[in-house]
């Protein structure tokens, strides 16, 4: 007895199309090292894309230093003495 060896396959192995170099993008959030208010970076051309950039002036408290979120709980710890 032949097992059944007829029975059409249509499972197609099409779906290698992981494209590994695409890599979402994620918005830089900026935050005012005064008084806290949080910023969208805004985006800046660069040689390997674009990168996000802090705002020049804090529109709440007219500070000039911002912290990228990221970094922003190792820079409230430094700071806390
Ligand atoms: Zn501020």
């Amino acid at each position: 007895m032949a097992a059944r060896d007829d029975t059409p396959t249509m499972k197609h192995a099409l779906d290698v199309c992981q494209h590994m170099s695409h890599i979402p993008e994620r918005v830089e959030l900026f935050v005012c090292a005064s008084c806290q208010s949080a910023y969208a970076g805004s985006p800046v051309k660069t040689e390997t894309g674009h990168s996000y950039e802090a705002p020049d002036v804090c529109s709440g408290c007219d500070g000039e230093e911002f912290v990228a979120i990221e970094q922003w709980p190792h820079y409230e710890s430094e700071t806390n003495q």
